[in-house]
């Protein structure tokens, strides 16, 4: 009954979300350990109105405003998405059909291999670098039609420099740059200027980790008015709620909530690498509310289903190069605490049992 691309295709697996009232320890998904700001509770409850009645501003007006005056850029240079996952899907939507090349890093966020699946786009995913590292130098010279670049990249937390991102925009010109920012906000610096001097630059935010609000499903995407020309052609009509809207307004003028949570998470960031080294995991230095503990060449499946068993969620990627490793959201000092108490007494178990593979994909 469908396309047959899409017959072929598997699903996006999303990380698993706790039924209600089941208790876990969510350490899967890089959500936010702490609340939103109250101005957003506030705002929700004031949406509650009679307005609710008539359809949403079509591009979010307070959103976007409320966004242009944080950031600092025109409001015709900002796209507002139900999360950031909605404004990746208008990216692959309008710039990509069958055939067309999509290039970006391996491993990164698996949602782009979905995305592309679906348009039949044709895609080269190249491997991470030394360390980590974007292969931004390939990427140039693939010269595809629609580049990604992740920064800080998933499932690693490594941040691609900006001075590197500028130059492969001017590489790429006349094609699509994408840099995905989902969790900048954790990092020292980010690349959101370069969407102002660039015409082929896009960048992507989200409001689900750093702003906690992974539930109201908020995305900002930052380019060229020509690109957001483009981009709300493709657009659901009214793709945020009144509600959210709001939501997402409050949300933004209260940055210094933010900043005050992300600063608790750095630091947890830091005390959970240094104790997960001592575990015997190599580390890389993440700049994400994310932390990849890797084992190389043993598969951290049985690891991720021990700590399941005990009521902890953390991620494991069967498919991916990294299935000798896991990606451990940063939750409150509790809960890695918690992480910790479990998984100490099971990783030199898991080290003995677990054959070492070369720990790549078959
Ligand atoms: N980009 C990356 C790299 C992500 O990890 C996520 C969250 N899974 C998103 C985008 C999408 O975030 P959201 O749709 O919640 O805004």
């Amino acid at each position: 009954m469908f396309r047959e691309a899409i017959e072929r295709m598997a699903p996006y697996t999303p990380g698993e979300q706790p039924r209600p009232g089941q208790r876990l320890i969510k350490l899967n998904t890089n959500e936010n350990p702490y609340p939103p700001s109250p101005r957003v509770r506030r705002a929700i409850i004031d949406s509650a109105n009679a307005a609710q009645r008539l359809y949403p501003p079509p591009r979010s007006d307070a959103f976007v405003a409320a966004a242009s005056s944080l950031y600092k850029i025109p409001r015709g240079m900002i796209l507002a998405g139900n999360g950031s996952d909605e404004l990746l899907a208008m990216l692959f939507r309008a710039a990509l059909g069958p055939g067309d090349v999509v290039a970006y890093a391996m491993p990164t966020y698996s949602l782009y291999d979905t995305l592309a699946e679906i348009q039949e786009a044709r895609v080269l995913a190249i491997p991470l670098g030394e360390n980590y590292a974007q292969p931004l130098e390939a990427l140039g010279r693939e010269q595809a039609k629609l580049t990604i670049v992740c920064s800080p990249n998933s499932p690693c937390g490594t941040l691609a420099p900006a001075a590197e991102l500028d130059a492969l925009a001017r590489r790429l010109e006349g094609r699509l740059l994408a840099i995905d920012e989902a969790y900048v906000d954790f990092a020292e610096s980010n690349a959101l200027h370069l969407a102002r001097r660039h015409p082929n630059v896009v960048v992507m935010r989200t409001l689900s980790k750093s702003f906690s609000l992974a539930g109201m499903r908020l995305g900002l995407l930052f380019a060229n008015p020509a690109i957001i020309e483009s981009l709300l052609k493709v657009k659901d009509s009214y793709n945020l709620n009144r509600t959210a809207i709001a939501a997402g307004a409050a949300a933004l003028a209260d940055a210094a909530w933010m900043r005050r949570n992300v600063e608790r998470v750095q630091k947890t960031r830091a005390q959970s690498a240094i104790r997960l080294r001592a575990l015997g995991f190599e580390v890389p230095e993440s700049s994400s509310n994310f932390l990849l503990a890797r084992m190389p060449g043993r598969d951290m499946a049985p690891l991720a289903s021990a700590l399941r068993r005990r009521g902890i969620l953390v991620r494991h990627f069967p498919k991916s190069v990294f299935r000798d490793a896991l990606r451990i959201s940063v939750g409150t000092p509790a809960e890695m605490t918690a992480l910790f108490a479990a998984m100490s007494p099971l990783v030199p178990k898991i080290r003995k049992s677990t054959p070492k593979t070369d720990g790549r994909d078959d």
